[in-house]
Order: structure tokens, then sequence, then C-alpha cells
């Protein structure tokens, strides 16, 4: 299965934001985007004009970015949310919001967004009572994630599970932290995705 290798922190200074790849080092004060924000490349620093598609480039590299998608991968989810009833930017958006390992993510099951995908891998997690290991997969509405008793003595989910209560979900997702089980309570609707994109770049960028 491709995906991206390279560094994570390069990818926040190519896009101008911090897109939280990281996890605590992210909000602990060892961000590399805090020290230096321009970007990478001899010529990083100076100042360029970006005109229209570059705005557009850089807003469908951030949300890419961001939700850990290769390009064919992003490019597919824009042909489906093009489909689909209702706007397609929003369409795009909640999309990706359903991917499982966005989910496990966002439930606290995982300090960012390339750890969920890992731990979705290895089949430390079930949806709907059955072993998966597709991050890709798309959650709907009724479904249940639940981790794998085999998976419940794993160091590493202990010590995430130790740090559940802690942390808040978005409201689509119900938490039962004590039988560790997560119910997809609905879509995911635009205002829950608390990161600014502007996806009619997005839109934009592939309509040309
Ligand atoms: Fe981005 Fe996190 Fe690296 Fe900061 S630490 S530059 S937010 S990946």
């Amino acid at each position: 299965m491709a995906r991206y290798t390279g560094p994570n922190c390069k990818m926040c200074r190519r896009e101008g934001c911090k897109l939280y790849l990281k996890g605590e080092r992210c909000t602990n004060g060892k961000c590399a985007f805090d020290h230096r924000s321009t970007a990478p490349g001899p010529h990083g620093a100076a100042r360029k004009k970006v005109g229209d598609y570059g705005k557009h480039l850089r807003e469908k590299q951030k949300a890419r970015r961001y939700y850990g998608v290769l390009e064919k991968q992003f490019r597919a989810y824009y042909d489906e949310a093009e489909r689909m009833e209702g706007i397609t930017g929003t369409n795009l958006l909640i999309l990706l919001e359903r991917r499982l390992d966005n989910v496990v993510y966002r439930l606290g099951m995982a300090e960012s967004r390339k750890e969920a995908r890992q731990l979705v891998l290895h089949a430390h997690f079930t949806l709907n009572g059955k072993k998966v290991s597709i991050p890709s997969l798309l959650v709907k509405p009724g479904d249940v994630i639940g981790v794998r008793e085999a998976s419940k003595e794993n160091a590493k989910i202990k010590a995430l599970v130790e740090a559940l209560a802690t942390k808040t979900s978005p409201k689509w997702l119900d938490k039962d932290v004590a039988n560790l089980t997560f119910k997809v309570a609905a879509l995911p609707a635009r205002d829950d995705i608390d990161f600014e994109f502007d996806e009619q770049l997005i839109v934009e960028y592939y309509s040309k």
C-alpha cells in the first residue's frame, strides 16, 4: 500500500500552516513550524506571489496532506463527491472525515492520523464486531468501532485508553470508554470539521 514516507514538518512549512501530523510534538513547544514557518528549500524564505492556480493547488495539497491521502485516492474521493447530491466541496471533506483512520484519530485513540492508520493496519480495531485493517474504509451512521480483545493488553493501546477520558470527540461520534466501544451517531457535518479549509478552491482546482 503506497504512502508518503518523507518528513512531515516539511509539509506544514510548504502549506504555510500547522497540519498537526506528529501528535504531541505539534503542541508541546517542539513544533518545527513554530520555529521556522518559511517554505522548505533554498528559496523558501523569499516572498513569492502566488497566482490563482497556486492557491487552488495549495488548498488541495493542504487537505490531502492533512488527511494523509495520496493524489490518486484523493482524486477518487473528489470524483465520488461530485457524483453525490449536495455541495461537492462539503461532500469531499465529509468523505475524508469518514475514513476509519480519521475516526480512530478523532476518537482520541491515536496521537495523529499517521498513528491511527498504523493501528488500523495492525488490526487493533473491530467494525461491527469484525476485525478490520483497512484505514480508508468509510464509516456510516450506526457503525460500532471496538478494540480487539487481544489488543487490549497491547502497551500502546493501554496508554491510549488511559488518556481517552481526557480527550474530547466530535458530536457525531459516541464514546463508551468503559466498554471501549464507539458508535458513529451520525454523518459528520461541515461544522464538525475543526480545521480551516476553503474547499471551493479544491473544487476549482479539479474543475479546470
Ligand atoms: Fe506540523 Fe506537527 Fe511538525 Fe509542527 S510538529 S510542523 S504541526 S507536523
